[in-house]
């Protein structure tokens, strides 16, 4: 017989992700709630459980990212589906969701208009529209596994007729004219050398939506250009970046004319990303 406290007491995982996987499983096999983590802890489990555990825990042991094991990560208040083509998601990204939404409520922009350059798995978009029910959003990307993902999740959550998912670089295929009250990015920040991309979970995430393969700024640069053309006088630039971006990404935002440069902090305290406007 083995139960819940025997897995937890002998698996070689870290303990939050032995749980974690195990709940999901509990759920799936035994409609059990994640409280019976504690409340049924020395139940014996069936074998169909065990057996899944058994896969779950080796995946694990040789590095997968929960959330790809899981196909599934929860973000601001939307649960998505996530594969090895999108990144994901993280929690700090839900910083972005939240100064976009204040924005529009300061603004109280009836309609808004709303861009997402490089969504992945669509969910900054996806969170915004489920917050944002007269929205409409766009998103971009340049990966079409990444859009079959985000399109897939805005069915799951029913929000497919607020949102549009386009393929192409950046601003590429955006039509010309168009204005939009927002303009968010989680581009990819990390610069080529960075030896994190090599170690931990990060080696299973697509390196395209991790690394530019160059400094790390080469998407700030095309964003901060065009941005100007598409975005609403009143309108916000919302961009996230890396712990060490926010000196050299306020500098390139003046430089190239933004007004109202504000950083802002994420949950750790670090810098973690830049709003600007016109004027
Ligand atoms: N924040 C992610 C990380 O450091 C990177 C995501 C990104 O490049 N946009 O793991």
């Amino acid at each position: 017989m083995t139960s819940i406290k025997e897995i937890l007491g002998s698996t070689a995982l870290e303990k939050v992700d032995a749980r974690v996987l195990l709940a999901h499983l509990l759920e799936k096999h035994l409609n059990w709630p994640k409280s019976s983590l504690i409340s049924k802890d020395s139940d014996a489990l069936p074998e169909s459980v065990l057996n899944d555990w058994r896969i779950f825990e080796s995946r694990r042991l040789a590095g997968e990212p929960v959330a790809y094991i899981l196909g599934e990560k929860s973000f601001y208040n939307i649960d998505l589906k996530v594969a090895p083509g999108v990144l994901i998601p993280r929690p700090e990204t839900e910083l972005l969701v939240e100064l976009a939404l204040s924005h529009i409520e300061r603004a109280s922009t009836s309609k808004p208009q709303i861009l997402d350059l490089g969504t992945g798995s669509g969910a900054i978009a996806l969170a915004l529209a489920k917050n944002l029910p007269q929205a409409q959003i766009q998103g971009v990307d340049i990966s079409e596994e990444a859009l079959a993902i985000a399109q897939e999740n805005a069915k799951l959550l029913g929000l497919t007729e607020q949102l549009h998912f386009l393929k192409g670089s950046w601003f590429e295929p955006i039509i010309e004219n168009s204005q939009f009250d927002v303009i968010v990015s989680n581009p990819p920040y990390i610069r080529a050398q960075d030896h994190h991309l090599s170690s931990g979970d990060l080696r299973f995430e697509p390196v395209g939506a991790l690394t530019d393969h160059l400094d790390g700024l080469s998407p700030y640069r095309v964003i901060f250009k065009e941005a100007k053309k598409f975005l609403k006088p009143q309108g916000l630039l919302l961009v996230e970046h890396g712990y060490d971006q926010s000196s050299i990404l306020s500098e390139l935002l003046a430089h190239e004319g933004w007004q109202d440069i504000q950083i802002h902090f994420d949950l750790a305290g670090i810098a973690r990303a830049l709003s600007a406007k016109l004027r």
